[in-house]
């Protein structure tokens, strides 16, 4: 059962207020000038779809509202895009047109399209509100476990997730974001743009994450802060010792990490030095927002905190049996207004990935008395079958992170004859480089003996891709 969507998606927009809604570096858009920027180029888009080469700018934030409100699905392209990514997306999605910024340099792979540069300023009215079921996004996922796929999201799933995320983090227009993120995935698009659109809140994008950009901006008015967990494993690095940093830190209203799994280790030392605990969201590019930890609620390091309203989540064995999830791991499946409608011309896709309904999400977790989902790791890189055990490899990385001898971890499992699997630990020194059994002690003496690693390999850095995701398909 999918709720009517009768609100616009950017209410604030047709309030034309003269509001700053887009600070990219130097240059910012009212409400007002984002409204009639967009509204005049949406007023001049081709049917079909329209591709948009996402660099962090204000352009391609007008160039997706100006699509949105013409009900034209917008592809955000990845600007560093290789060739044959790129060539598949372009043979997947057929756009219509590509919309980049003046100026910008578009690899020979776009040369078939026809180019549209987006001009900031302009005047038009938006054209009548699209159904709440019309493809507003095309966003491919992030490419972890296998090659990207076009997962197409509605606007009913765009508002639905925004709402629900307003309620858990009391989000208003009162709030100032701090984004440092890419703009061709939800995280940095949807919540980092188009969340504080529809709030009527303001955003201040830094172009490239760096922790100056962050003080500045905390330090001046700014009140969120929304980070992968490699931005907020640089701010732990730094807080120690950075006190203009860790002061901006504690003027903040909410630190939100998602997209991946924040260290434990990471977590506390942020905690130590500025008294914020960050906010865990769980996430993917199907299903939008699933779970995250309230702003008025018990913060738990490690946790992805409960399933937002209307989202609806259950835990499964093998068998697709639901479990209680407490004592035993199971796969995240979740339902609601925020899924997406299909994978783009992948009808055998979609129909496995769904079950009555419920999204399977690849995704192993437990949860605790209150609720709070834990997530051990992916079913399909993550869940190792050792010696009769099931192993998640997200806690053995996340004890290995807290060995002063290690920088960055990752744990997969590999073939072995008596154990089924051995666990395999990937590691980055930090300073000096312990050796193997230290570390396997270490492992046992914080977990249990069965989860001691069984071979340690050292690397100068581990394999990630633009969001900060490790690239555990590039191990081994
Ligand atoms: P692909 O589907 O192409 O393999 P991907 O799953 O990484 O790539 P996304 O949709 O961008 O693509 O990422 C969603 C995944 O990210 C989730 O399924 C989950 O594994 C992980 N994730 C997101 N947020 C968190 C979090 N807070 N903690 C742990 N994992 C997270
Ligand atoms: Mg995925």
């Amino acid at each position: 059962e999918v709720p009517e969507v009768l609100d616009p998606l950017f209410p604030a927009i047709h309030a034309g207020s003269g509001k700053e809604a887009l600070r990219f570096g130097g240059r910012s858009l009212t409400y007002a000038e984002l409204g009639a920027a967009a509204g005049a180029l949406a007023a001049e888009l081709p049917a079909g779809r329209v591709a948009v080469w996402a660099t962090p700018t204000l352009h391609t934030s007008v160039a997706v509202v100006a699509a949105l409100l013409a009900g034209i699905p917008v592809v955000p392209l990845n600007p560093k895009i290789g060739e044959r990514e790129l060539a598949h997306i372009l043979a997947d999605s057929s756009p219509a047109q590509i919309l980049a910024e003046p100026g910008a340099e578009l690899p020979d792979g776009l040369a078939g399209l026809s180019r549209r540069d987006i001009p900031l300023e302009g005047a038009g009215a938006p054209p009548a509100e699209p159904d709440a079921e019309t493809p507003a996004l095309i966003v491919y996922t992030s490419g972890t476990t296998g090659p990207p796929k076009g997962v197409v999201l509605p606007r009913r799933a765009i508002s639905a997730t925004l709402d629900a995320l307003e309620d858990a983090w009391q989000w208003s227009a009162e709030d100032v974001l701090v984004h440092g993120l890419p703009l061709f995935h939800v995280h940095g698009l949807i919540l980092g743009i188009l969340g504080p659109l529809r709030r009527g809140g303001s955003v201040r994008h830094l172009g490239r994450f760096s922790l100056e950009g962050v003080t500045r901006e905390l330090s001046t008015g700014a009140t969120m802060l929304f980070g992968v967990p490699t931005m907020y494993h640089r701010i732990a690095e730094s807080v120690a010792t950075g006190e203009e940093l860790t002061a901006a830190l504690r003027r903040a209203r909410l630190l939100v990490s998602g997209s991946a799994a924040l260290p434990v280790h990471d977590h506390q030392r942020i905690t130590a030095a500025t008294g914020q605990q960050v906010i865990e969201r769980y996430g993917m590019t199907e299903t939008l927002m699933n779970t995250s930890v309230r702003a008025d609620g018990e913060r738990k390091p490690g946790s992805v905190g409960v399933p937002l309203a209307g989202v609806g989540l259950r835990l499964v064995d093998e068998s697709g049996a639901e479990i209680d999830g407490r004592d035993e791991v199971g796969e995240i499946q979740v339902r609601g207004p925020n899924l997406f409608t299909e994978y783009l011309n992948r009808p055998d896709a979609t129909v496995a990935a769904l079950d009555n309904g419920w999204f399977r999400t690849g995704d192993m977790a437990t949860h605790d008395d209150d609720g709070y989902v834990r997530i051990v790791g992916r079913k399909a890189t993550d869940l190792i079958k050792s010696g009769g055990y099931k192993i998640g490899a997200g806690e053995i990385e996340n004890a290995l992170l807290e060995h002063p001898g290690v920088a960055e971890a990752a744990v997969t499992g590999e073939p072995d004859d008596d154990l089924g699997e051995r666990i395999v630990a990937w590691v980055v020194p930090a300073g000096y480089r312990p050796d193997a059994g230290e570390l396997a002690d270490h492992v046992a003496k914080l977990l249990a003996p069965h989860k001691r690693p069984r071979v340690v390999r050292y690397l100068d850095a581990l394999p990630r891709n633009d969001m900060g995701k490790i690239m555990k398909r590039a191990l081994g």
